[in-house]
């Protein structure tokens, strides 16, 4: 039926009684179903297969049914949203060995209000003032290893702070002062840094400095859920949109209940804060809540078996090609996923990573990679649906035979 001569209908259907006048509180007045809107196609916008990973200009990872679900009931009820994190704070919190949790809009807010709650404890006056903490009276200063260096850190600078580098123990002895707020760690660096976790946290509890750590994209294995928290870190914090598929636009801080109580006065529903703009509501909470009860109980041997076949898929149609060599890696710290490389002889296949790369993007259907390189690109199928690796492995099959010179 076409959408004018449904409205013509709808338009006929007489009201009976006074209810009506809100039509939709009445039974013979429902509204005609919406239609099913391809948005992506009505705006143009490309869909794509995602063979590289969980990258946030890829809108991340696809949430599971069951959080899709929790998603949609929790939008049909009004609860508080205080509420609804501490009910939800507290079940994560038992899962996760910490003393508490929040649910917050991803690791990097979670990082921004895990040091906001240490540097004003519950004290309002000093929650108004941030990010300015001249002159406060609290501390302003975090130190990381150089090696941890990365783009994300800034979420601690967003309290005010200012990031401190050091390489080695004696150096982190000798950059604690009056004013060392927390130690932070990266997970995914833990190997480029000399100091390891445990002496990271054994530093913070010799000088009474809380320690943090971002492990945001180190699940699986499933047990780093925990294992930070039961290490002694005082707050640790987790993407929600990468391997555990719960709300792209969440993630969690874990950690000590005076930490996790003075972050919640940086978050909405409260405002005069540096966090109100880090809105979370009862969808992505009890969204989140579902997606990591959820993956504490999945079948991750299952998991990893489907992964390993997928990327065996792929890589077998890749290596047939003359001139063609692959090889399976597992990242030890982060993005722990098969990860195929597909790499070739460039006397042999004439075309560059980023052809490959464009011509897989154009095809229909569009396909992304990764890791770029001269002559060789990396695929992993974490975030592939089922099934599409063999598109990806025709596809990827086609392109380098068409180059082979
Ligand atoms: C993805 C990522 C972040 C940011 O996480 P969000 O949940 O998107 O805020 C921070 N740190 C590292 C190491 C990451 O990989």
């Amino acid at each position: 039926m076409q959408r004018r001569e449904l409205l013509k209908l709808f338009a006929l259907v007489p009201y009976a009684g006074s209810a009506s006048l809100i039509p939709w509180a009445s039974a013979s007045a429902a509204p005609p179903k919406a239609e099913k809107h391809d948005l992506f196609k009505e705006l143009g916008v490309r869909t794509f297969i995602n063979a590289a990973g969980t990258f946030t200009a890829m809108t991340g990872s696809l949430m599971h049914d069951y959080v899709l679900e929790a998603i949609q009931s929790a939008a049909s009820e009004f609860c508080m949203l205080d509420e609804v994190q501490d009910k939800v704070g507290e079940k994560i919190a038992a899962l996760v060995h910490s003393e508490a949790a929040v649910v917050t809009s991803g690791a990097f807010s979670g990082m921004t209000l895990g040091l906001a709650g240490i540097l004003t404890g519950m004290d309002q006056h000093k929650v108004e003032q941030l990010p300015h903490l001249d002159g406060t009276g609290m501390k302003s200063e975090v130190i990381i290893q150089k090696a941890h260096e990365i783009v994300y850190n800034h979420a601690l600078k967003n309290t005010g702070c200012k990031l401190i580098y050091v390489e080695t123990a004696a150096e982190v002895e000798q950059a604690i002062n009056e004013r060392t707020a927390l130690l932070h760690f990266l997970n995914i660096e833990a190997d480029k840094g000399n100091i390891k976790h445990e002496e990271w946290v054994a530093l913070g509890k010799k000088h009474n400095i809380p320690t943090s750590i971002d492990i945001a994209a180190d699940v699986p294995p499933v047990s780093n859920l925990w294992k930070f928290n039961d290490m002694g870190f005082s707050f640790v914090v987790i993407s929600g949109g990468k391997a555990i598929r719960g709300p792209q636009s969440a993630g969690l801080l874990m950690g000590k209940k005076e930490i996790i109580a003075a972050a919640r006065l940086h978050m909405p529903p409260r405002g005069f804060n540096i966090g109100r703009g880090f809105k979370v509501n009862k969808e992505e909470v009890l969204g989140m809540y579902v997606a990591i009860d959820k993956y504490i109980k999945d079948d991750h041997d299952k998991e990893w078996k489907a992964w390993e076949a997928a990327t065996a898929v792929i890589d077998n149609a890749a290596k047939t090609v003359s001139g063609v060599t692959t090889s399976i890696t597992v990242p030890a710290l982060g993005n722990i996923t098969p990860t195929l490389q597909i790499a070739w002889d460039a006397g042999k296949v004439k075309l560059s990573g980023k052809d490959l790369q464009e011509k897989l993007r154009s095809g229909a259907p569009s396909i992304e990679i990764g890791g770029i390189k001269d002559n060789s690109i990396t695929v992993t199928v974490w975030m592939l649906k089922p099934g599409q690796e063999k598109i990806v492995a025709g596809r990827i099959k086609e392109e380098l035979m068409k180059a082979v010179g």
